[in-house]
């Protein structure tokens, strides 16, 4: 009876007439195997597409990206969230050049000891750009494990992930470890689908998967109910001056904790529009010229929800307090990086700044 190492060879051969040309395939380099699969973490392919040729363009080598100064990193990084990524990536960046002679070490556990690599990226990093035998096992792959044992155990849990883990290095093919780990994630994206029947009409392993055949495929993997996020309520504050060139206040968010070391819109945590302003008027000490409503957004971090309003005040021009700046429409679209979460807020700039021209 076949296994589902004896159709290894025909999922490779379904992964090599079937992988889409993604930049970071070709031309492939460790460097840029690196970079794509930090920015492929909780991001969708045809989104990274665009920062990954942006990034390779302006920080083609490990030793740019170890020089490039934090506040240009998280502007590169501006839209993919999880901003923690970038800096490990930096960090990791300067250790390979004191560590390593600027070159990613050929080595599971060099590249696992490094800033920011886990046993997926270590994984993916040592198998698909050095060839070694090692399993990469992301969301995808567990998914397509799960499916193929018919394995109802909670995938949440550490024992499971080592389970299904120790399951893909017993298919990894030793001569081909890059393509197979490759290879079971594409098939995850594109053939065995998540919240949704997979379409395994198409599928390499149709005819030896448990799931297909028990048809309980679209059941796994099981995962515990999340935990609930915390919701917080925030007022957030365009504060723009009547100067010829209006500008916009920001301030800089403190080094430790939620989007650390970030730009943003000013916030008072309430969602007591008068309180809000009373608070924003006095600790700026604001001449506030119009105050008035700019509509509402939510954004969702791993645990926490902000529910927010945005107010604007325009005033005339005080001092920027430290950790604040005055930025114009431009300065906001070429250096300062605004996380995604104020963009319910941050999307208005151009028509609150009298419609300047965005370059
Ligand atoms: Fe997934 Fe279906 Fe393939 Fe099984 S046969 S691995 S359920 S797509």
């Amino acid at each position: 009876m076949l296994t589902v190492k004896d159709l290894v060879p025909s999922l490779l051969s379904w992964y090599r007439a079937e992988a889409r040309p993604l930049p970071w395939r070709s031309p492939l380099s460790p460097y840029r195997v690196w970079v794509s699969e930090i920015m492929l973490q909780q991001t969708r392919i045809e989104a990274v597409i665009p920062y990954f040729e942006r990034f390779m363009n302006e920080l083609p080598t490990v030793q740019a990206l170890a020089a490039v100064s934090d506040e240009r990193l998280m502007k590169l990084w501006e839209g993919l969230g999880y901003y923690n990524r970038a800096r490990n990536l930096k960090k990791a960046a300067i250790q390979i050049c004191e560590q390593h002679g600027g070159e990613l070490p050929a080595d599971y556990d060099a590249l696992h000891a490094l800033a920011g690599f886990g046993d997926y990226t270590a994984g993916a990093v040592a198998s698909i750009a050095f060839g070694i035998p090692v399993p990469a096992v992301d969301g995808n792959v567990l998914r397509v494990v799960a499916r193929l044992k018919a394995d109802f155990d909670d995938v949440m849990t550490t024992a499971t992930r080592r389970r299904h883990t120790e399951t893909a290095r017993a298919w990894l093919p030793p001569d081909a470890p890059g393509d197979f780990n490759a290879a079971l994630m594409e098939l995850g994206e594109r053939v065995c689908l998540p919240n949704t029947m997979p379409r395994c009409e198409q599928c390499p392993f149709k005819t030896v998967c448990e799931g297909h055949k028990q048809q309980v495929a679209v059941l796994l993997p099981v995962r515990r109910a999340k935990t609930k996020r915390r919701v917080e309520y925030r007022t957030i504050f365009v504060i723009t001056t009547d100067e010829d060139v209006p500008r916009v206040l920001l301030r800089k968010r403190p080094a430790k904790g939620l989007l650390a070391g970030l730009w943003e819109l000013p916030q008072a945590e309430t969602d007591d529009a008068s309180a809000a302003v009373s608070e924003i008027r006095s600790a700026y000490s604001a001449d506030v010229r119009e105050t008035r409503t700019i509509g509402d957004g939510v954004h969702m971090f791993s645990h926490v929800e902000w529910r927010m309003q945005g107010i604007l005040l325009r005033t005339t021009y005080f001092p920027a307090p430290s950790d604040h700046v005055w930025a114009t429409l431009q300065d906001v679209h070429a250096r300062y990086a605004l996380p995604t979460a104020f963009r319910p807020f941050s999307r208005l700039l151009p028509i609150l700044l009298e419609k300047e021209e965005i370059p």
